[in-house]
């Protein structure tokens, strides 16, 4: 107990896994969590949507590989300009292919189920998770969740999800830089929700991805899906929030989100 009453964590990320209770429990949770993407309606549509697509995307693949054929039979300068170009357009649709196979993956249809949870234990419990495999990293964690928070209700392996989204986006941004500063904290607002913030000290937003940030994918990654945060929102957003990025004073990002107080 900090001074002041806040339940405060201060360390490296190797104390904050070993403190937790058991590493079983961590890995039932871990399972859990990463096998499914419970959004009952993005889910099964997204899912639907991929399906649908594969079948015409294929097809077109197809048609063009054979057109490309065709034209590099044809001699002369056009001809093989316009090779390369159907080449190039089937290289694309076999990429919207994989994007969808990719998609399909990742979501999982399921049913939400919300219960009264307390806030504090779900934070640290997610930390705990999207902290596992990023130990030695030398990023120093501090948890600050606020005495006597309300209990919230939600789904928490979807909380969770969103948690374990932008954690592992703040440990990412931060690779490679100097300063590695991660808080996660927990507060009432001036409304009564409960409001859960995750500091970075990272680059910051990208400005040419900024305004679309939400939007599915949207990645400066190369092997990323930019799907993390739009499904973070839309989770934040079932359970009656917002969830909003800012940038952070000291440098680095700010994602927060409320969530209203449960009774
Ligand atoms: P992905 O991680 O697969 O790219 P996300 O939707 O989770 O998908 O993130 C989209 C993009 O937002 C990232 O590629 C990155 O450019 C940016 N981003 C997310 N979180 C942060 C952060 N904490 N600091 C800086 N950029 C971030």
């Amino acid at each position: 107990m900090h001074a002041d009453g806040y339940r405060l964590f201060t360390g490296f990320v190797r104390d904050l896994t070993e403190r937790q209770q058991t590493l079983r429990r961590l890995h039932e949770l871990q399972a859990e969590l990463s096998h499914v993407s419970r959004l009952t309606e993005m889910g099964q549509m997204t899912s639907a949507l991929a399906h649908e697509l594969n079948q015409p995307l294929t097809a077109a693949t197809n048609y063009l590989e054979v057109g490309h054929r065709l034209l590099t039979r044809i001699e002369g300068d056009a001809g093989s300009r316009a090779a390369r170009s159907v080449a190039d357009a089937a290289g694309q649709v076999r990429r919207a292919v994989e994007i969808m196979r990719r998609l399909r993956e990742f979501v999982r249809k399921g049913e939400g189920e919300r219960r009264i949870e307390p806030i504090g234990q779900l934070i640290e419990e997610a930390s705990a998770l999207a902290l596992i495999g990023v130990r030695d990293s030398g990023i120093a964690v501090r948890l600050e969740i606020a005495p006597k928070l309300p209990p919230v209700s939600v789904d928490k392996v979807q909380l969770q999800q969103v948690l374990v989204n932008l954690i592992r986006n703040a440990v990412v941004a931060m690779e490679g830089r100097q300063q590695r500063e991660l808080k996660i904290t927990a507060a009432l607002d001036a409304g009564g929700a409960v409001e859960v913030r995750v500091v970075d000290t990272g680059p910051g937003i990208a400005p040419e991805i900024a305004e679309r940030l939400f939007q599915p994918f949207v990645t400066t990654k190369p092997q990323g899906m930019g799907v993390g945060l739009s499904i973070c929102r839309a989770i934040v957003e079932a359970h009656g929030g917002v969830l909003r990025v800012a940038a952070n004073p000291g440098g680095g990002t700010v994602f927060a989100f409320a969530l209203p107080a449960a009774g």
